[in-house]
């Protein structure tokens, strides 16, 4: 017989021969069986370890059975032993008081060895019943309590990303993730520190307690959390401080040199942007507060893995625009004389008409064409000519309001456009242009040339100009016309 399968049975009565007829019965039937002859042996054996089931008299000297009863049942410790009443007194009564008081069967003294034994056998296997199914409830509560830590984690982490994950610069999303983290996990402290393995300085890229600190370099020999971090790319958990083996040697030296330092633990987690290891997320609690938990680094190490990504997004906007921005200044620019190009020149003069259609207000366009530039290319060389048409730029460039823009329309043709500007002042403009032209010595590293200009000057509104073609095109007709009448002019 197995004495662990069956159980074990404490059975407390003051008669020795029922006390012996019923450790023989139950024995018989393979309980191991212990007895108690009073209240005192039987709290005694109780504390030597907890029976599968207690059989208790209900008259025992020093106590009667019942006040027993009432006592184990008022103790945690022996609350949950299921209590079977023996009694030789009439059930009636005696039942309904004991079982309101938690006894869980009665049986009758003298009792008949079968019947002992089949609700001895009851009340045991409905106490594992009970038992493993107060187990399933609480690993039912532990899931419960985990699903919602869970989800409570994913919510925090989902508020997170919201934030980090707009097209935010990754300057912006440190601070961010920091005081996140920090909320999150309830911590003072709360850093990001870009550094890479074997440095010997990091860099402070934002502080949630003290934003003070940011830029500011600090010397990781006197970090080995940070050190060990980079070194293995694994997260880092000192849960105190002032034992960590970590910390040894620091701690020598914050004692020969007086320093208090009031933190409790810490986390680091190494921050990976790509294959480049950029840095660490250091998590800190001070001395009052709890310490850190693995827990708490598994979520600071989720949070951080997702925002990882969202960083990378961020950069990957960041050097798109700023390439975009090449490409477009590029896409916009002369590359000889970096003025505006014939293609960016129609866009924006398109844009400017619309403008002066809308508000009713003037605009003026002026083409400029050197007069002999041929002559330049045929006795200096055409890397002089291009020197020529570079300083030619620049000239027009200075001689234009900021509201004005250049454009090289092809060749050696440069139009000026003007806006809020009526025909009148443009002429008066394009003379002092010409004028200016003529007076400058061009290429002077060369040797020096004079060089004119004649420009042809159009303006709306005007009757037949529409379009942006038409404007370019009544300019280019009195620029012919300049050309015709001798060249070094104006003409409108
Ligand atoms: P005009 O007074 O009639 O304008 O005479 P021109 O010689 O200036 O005019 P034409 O249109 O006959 O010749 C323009 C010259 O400009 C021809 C070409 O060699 C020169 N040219 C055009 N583009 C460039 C350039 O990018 N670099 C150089 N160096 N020369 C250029
Ligand atoms: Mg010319
Ligand atoms: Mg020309």
């Amino acid at each position: 017989m197995n004495a662990m399968r069956n159980g074990q049975i404490l059975v407390a009565d003051d008669d020795p021969s029922v006390l012996d007829s019923l450790s023989t019965v139950l024995r018989d039937s393979g309980f191991d069986v212990r007895i108690a002859d009073g209240r005192e042996s039987l709290l005694r054996e109780l504390r030597l370890g907890t029976p599968d089931l207690l059989l208790l008299d209900v008259i025992m000297p020093g106590a009667d059975g019942i006040q027993v009863l009432q006592e184990l049942k008022r103790d945690s410790r022996w609350r949950d032993i299921p209590v079977l009443m023996i009694s030789s007194l009439s059930p009636d009564g005696v039942t309904e008081k004991t079982f309101g008081l938690g006894a869980a069967d009665f049986i009758r003294k003298p009792f008949r060895p079968r019947e002992l034994i089949a609700r001895v056998q009851a009340q045991l296997r409905l106490h594992r019943e009970l038992t493993a199914s107060r187990a399933a409830l609480t690993a039912a509560e532990d899931e419960l309590r985990r699903a919602r830590e869970d989800a409570e984690s994913r919510r925090k982490m989902v508020d997170i990303l919201h934030e980090v994950t707009g097209d935010l610069a990754t300057d912006e999303i440190y601070p961010i993730l920091a005081r996140r983290v920090a909320r999150a996990l309830n911590l003072s402290r709360c850093s990001v520190i870009l550094a890479k393995p074997g440095d010997a300085k990091g860099v402070v890229a934002t502080a949630f307690d003290d934003p003070a600190l940011r830029d500011f370099e600090i010397h990781l020999d006197r970090y080995p959390e940070i050190r060990q971090a980079l070194d293995t790319g694994e997260p880092v958990l000192i849960e105190d401080l002032q034992v960590s083996d970590l910390h040894n040697t620091i701690r020598q030296e914050w004692q020969a040199q007086g320093t208090k330092v009031p933190i409790r633990s810490v986390i680091v987690l190494p921050l990976k942007l790509g294959e480049e290891q950029a840095g660490v997320f250091f998590l800190r609690r001070m001395e009052s507060e709890p310490p850190l938990t693995r827990e708490d680094v598994e979520f600071a190490d989720a949070v951080v893995k997702a925002a990882v990504g969202a960083i990378g997004r961020a950069r990957l906007i960041e050097t798109t625009r700023a390439e975009n921005t090449r490409l477009e200044v590029l896409a916009r620019t002369d590359p000889l004389t970096q003025v505006l190009n014939r293609r960016a020149l129609t866009m924006q003069l398109v844009a400017e008409m619309d403008r002066a259609r809308r508000y009713g207000t003037d605009i003026s366009v002026l083409m400029v064409d050197l007069d002999h530039f041929k002559r330049v290319n045929d006795t200096m060389g055409h890397l002089v000519g291009d020197d020529v048409l570079r300083e030619l730029a620049r000239l027009l460039q200075q001689s234009v309001r900021s509201v004005d823009f250049v454009a090289r329309y092809g060749g050696e043709e440069f139009v000026a456009v003007l806006p809020e500007t009526a025909l009148a002042g443009a002429v008066v403009f394009a003379e002092r242009l010409r004028e200016r032209i003529a007076a400058t010595k061009f290429v002077p590293a060369h040797g020096g040339v004079y060089l004119t200009a004649s420009i042809g000057v159009a303006s709306y509104p005007a009757p037949e100009i529409h379009t942006v073609d038409d404007m370019i095109a009544r300019a280019d007709e009195a620029l012919y016309r300049a050309k015709e009448q001798g060249r070094n002019r104006v003409c409108q």
